[in-house]
């Protein structure tokens, strides 16, 4: 049998979430429509998209708080429907905690295994090995409103990691931590998740968030489920527009296609002039037009006598200052809208005076085919 790399063993094929043609309907409203997806066992699964896109709705449905108008939903094999919450091989943490404040952290973690009848030292190795999980070892007698912000989402986390749960479900876990906090939970819960092995599922709307921490996101907008893909394919490979302009900043050039194969598509653009692309797998052609984008950071200045076999010229028109970076809006004959460039401040993009001349090299192979 050849061995298996780490990412196998990471992230095996068995699957542990299969959402069929999914909808739920308020009234005429449809909050989830036809939804399709597949979540394998041992993945951090997100599901990212902007207030009111459906994904609080599809995580309640996982859960058992709510059900499908219509579609199915399986949990490691097992079909969910008439299975109530407290039945389901999921554990949900909520935004808010939802942490009792006149027990201490012991007895909150300790709540749901009560029903298991475990036994008080079978009951107290598990509510211990919890809060080691979630490094908060030793303060098993504090009480909940003696915690910081932090705390407190540890000790729900553990709460809900003491059940054993197959799948964990996560509403928005860290939106009320301050930044430096959540950025310090997103890599302790991605490192958490690798080492339980149990399906994460989380809900977001921060993108930075999915990607940092997830192992595929689906983004949703208006109730449907627009892609999935890892966290890499959804920045540098949006299928459209929308999905694009979610995930961060991206200069947009219409095209004409010229050609197009199986694998690639040849397109004329006023700005870059003809450039051949790959053609992304979801890309659905809809007539000759297409769009083609590059993000920012993928637009380089050229110093001096540096020059590039793919460059443009253009004006500065507009420059803002962020520390490690310089943000500049360059305004470039051809392009209908000012290309944005974000450049590092070692050579100086920082003092590049406004109405100045620059050069920028793009690389061909960060440009990506959109279809309209
Ligand atoms: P947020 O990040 O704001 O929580 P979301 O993507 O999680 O947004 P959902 O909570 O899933 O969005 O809601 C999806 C849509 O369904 C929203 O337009 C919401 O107003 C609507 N909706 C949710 N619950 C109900 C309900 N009980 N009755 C009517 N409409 C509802």
């Amino acid at each position: 049998m050849p061995e298996r790399t780490i990412s196998d063993r990471a992230m095996p094929d068995r699957v542990m979430i299969e959402i069929d043609r999914v909808t739920r309907s308020y009234g005429a409203f449809k909050a989830l429509d036809d939804a399709n997806l597949t979540i394998r066992e041992g993945e951090f699964f997100s599901l990212l998209g902007p207030s009111g896109c459906g994904k609080t709705t599809l995580l309640r449905m996982i859960a058992g708080f709510d059900n499908p108008t219509s579609g199915t939903i399986a949990v490691d094999g097992q079909p969910m429907a008439g299975i109530p919450a407290n039945r389901r091989p999921t554990n949900m943490v909520f935004q808010s905690y939802a942490i009792f404040p006149h027990l201490n952290v012991e007895q909150n973690v300790a709540y749901g295994l009560k029903r298991l009848k475990l036994g008080k030292a079978e009951e107290k190795r598990r509510v211990e090995e919890a809060l080691a999980q979630v490094s908060l070892t030793g303060l098993g007698k504090r009480g909940a409103t003696e915690l910081s912000g932090g705390q407190r989402q540890r000790v729900a986390l553990a709460r809900a990691l003491v059940m054993r749960p197959k799948v964990l479900l996560l509403d928005e876990p860290l939106s009320a931590l301050d930044k430096k906090l959540r950025e310090q939970m997103q890599v302790e819960l991605r490192r958490l998740q690798k080492a339980v092995g149990i399906t994460f599922v989380l809900v977001t709307h921060d993108q930075y968030e999915a990607l940092a921490m997830s192992d595929r996101i689906a983004v949703m907008f208006g109730g449907r489920i627009a892609q999935v893909d890892s966290p890499k394919d959804i920045y540098q490979r949006p299928v459209n527009r929308q999905v694009a302009d979610f995930l961060g900043g991206m200069n947009f050039v219409r095209a004409d296609i010229v050609e197009e194969t199986g694998t690639s598509l040849t397109v004329d653009t006023l700005g870059f002039g003809r450039v051949r692309t790959d053609k992304p797998p979801a890309f659905a052609r809809n007539g000759d037009g297409a769009t083609l984008g590059i993000r920012p950071e993928r637009l380089r200045v050229l110093w001096d006598d540096e020059t590039s076999e793919f460059e443009v010229a253009g004006e500065v028109v507009e420059r803002h200052y962020f520390g490690e970076v310089t943000h500049l809006i360059v305004r470039i004959p051809g392009f209908e809208a000012p290309l944005s460039v974000i450049e590092t401040n070692d050579f100086g993009a920082d003092d590049l005076p406004i109405g100045e001349t620059i050069r920028i090299a793009y690389d061909p192979e960060a440009l990506v085919a959109m279809a309209d």
